[in-house]
C-alpha cells in the first residue's frame, strides 16, 4: 500500500486551503464595510478586522492539524475569541499527491515553525490597493525557509466582472513554485520594487546609489516578491528595518525555490527559528537573477546605518 504522505506536504496541502479561506475573509471584512481599523505603533502600522479574523483563521486551522508545529503569528490576539466558522478543514489533494523532495520526508511536527502574516499590505487595503495585498504562510525547518504559500486575494480585481478573482502561489524547495507563470524582468534594464508606504532618506539613497532605469513604489513584501518571479521587477531593495520574519518566510521559500536569493541589505541570509527576533532589522535585498549586481552596489555608508 502508498505510505501516507509526508508531514511537509500535508502541512503545505493544508496551509494551501488555508490561505484561500482566509482570502475570502480578507474579501468579505472589505465589502462588508467596516474594517475595524487599530493603529499598532503609530499611523502606517495598522491592524483591520481582517488581519484579526484572517490570523485567528490559520493559526487556529492550522494548529488543530499539526498540534504540536510552532506557528508564530503576527497579530496579538486572544486564542479564545475563535470561532468553528472560521476554521478551515480541507486541504488541497493536489499538492497531496506530489511527492515530497528526499531531505525533508523525515520531518516531525515540532521541527517545524509556521510563520504568518495574515494580511501583508494592510496600510494599502486601507487605501483601496486591493492588489498590493496577499497572505503569507512561510514553513521553516532547521532554521531555514523550505516551502511557502502566498495567496494574493484581489489577484486579476481589474481584468472584470468574469474574472476570476484570487489565486494561491506555492512552493518548496527542492520541488519548485506553482500557481504562476516564473518570467525573467529585461535583461536590460535595472528595475527596483520598494516600499510606497515606509520610506525613509536612506531607503531612497540606497535605490539611487543603484542608478535603477525605473523603481515600482507598492506595498507588501508578498507582493513584492511576486513582482521579481514575475519578471516585473528587477530587485527588491529596502534599506530599512521594519520587515519581520513572517514578511519574509514564505516569500524567501518560493523565491528560493525558483533559483533566487534574498538576504538582509548586508548580504546575510535570514534565520527561521521559533527563537530568532521578529525584525529584519538590516532590510531586505532579493532578486530572481543577478542577486550578486545589486548586492556589489549596496553602498558600504548603507551597510553600516543598518545593524542585524
Ligand atoms: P512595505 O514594503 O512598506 O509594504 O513593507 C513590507 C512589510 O514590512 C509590511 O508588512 C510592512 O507592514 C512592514 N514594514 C516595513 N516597514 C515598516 C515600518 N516602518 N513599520 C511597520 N511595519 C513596517
Ligand atoms: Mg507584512
Ligand atoms: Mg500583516
Amino acid at each position: 500500500s502508498m505510505a501516507s504522505p509526508a508531514l511537509l506536504m500535508r502541512v503545505v496541502a493544508s496551509a494551501y486551503s488555508v490561505a484561500e479561506k482566509a482570502a475570502t475573509i480578507v474579501r468579505n471584512v472589505m465589502s462588508a464595510g467596516d474594517l475595524g481599523i487599530v493603529e499598532k505603533t503609530g499611523p502606517n502600522d495598522l491592524q483591520t478586522k481582517a488581519d484579526r479574523l484572517v490570523q485567528m483563521s490559520i493559526c487556529a486551522s492550522l494548529a488543530r492539524k499539526f498540534p504540536k508545529v510552532t506557528i508564530i503569528g503576527e497579530e496579538e490576539l486572544l486564542a479564545d475569541d475563535v470561532t468553528e466558522d472560521l476554521i478551515e478543514d480541507c486541504h488541497c489533494e493536489e499538492i497531496l499527491k506530489k511527492p515530497c523532495p528526499a531531505q525533508y520526508t523525515g520531518i516531525k511536527e515540532e521541527e517545524l515553525v509556521i510563520w504568518v502574516d495574515p494580511l501583508d499590505g494592510t496600510k494599502e487595503y486601507t487605501e483601496g490597493l486591493l492588489d498590493h495585498v496577499t497572505v503569507l504562510i512561510g514553513i521553516a525547518y532547521g532554521g531555514k525557509a523550505i516551502a511557502g504559500v502566498i495567496n494574493q486575494p484581489y489577484y486579476n480585481y481589474e481584468a472584470g466582472a468574469n474574472a476570476v478573482l484570487g489565486r494561491t502561489i506555492w512552493g518548496v524547495l527542492g520541488m519548485g513554485a506553482f500557481g504562476f507563470q516564473l518570467t525573467e524582468a529585461p535583461a536590460d534594464k535595472h528595475i527596483v520594487v520598494t516600499t510606497r508606504s515606509h520610506s525613509s532618506a536612506l531607503v531612497n539613497e540606497c535605490i539611487t546609489a543603484l542608478n535603477p532605469d525605473h523603481v515600482i513604489r507598492v506595498g507588501g513584501a508578498g507582493n513584492k516578491i511576486i513582482q521579481l518571479i514575475e519578471g516585473k521587477a528587477s530587485a527588491y531593495v529596502f534599506a530599512s528595518p521594519g520587515c519581520k520574519k513572517w514578511d519574509t518566510c514564505a516569500p524567501e521559500a518560493i523565491l528560493h525555490a525558483v533559483g533566487g536569493k534574498i538576504t538582509d541589505i548586508r548580504g546575510n541570509s535570514f534565520q527561521y527559528n521559533k527563537e530568532v527576533k521578529h525584525m529584519n532589522s538590516a532590510g531586505v535585498l532579493a532578486a530572481l537573477r543577478n542577486y550578486d549586481y545589486y548586492a556589489s552596489r549596496i553602498p558600504n555608508t548603507v551597510k553600516e546605518s543598518l545593524v542585524p
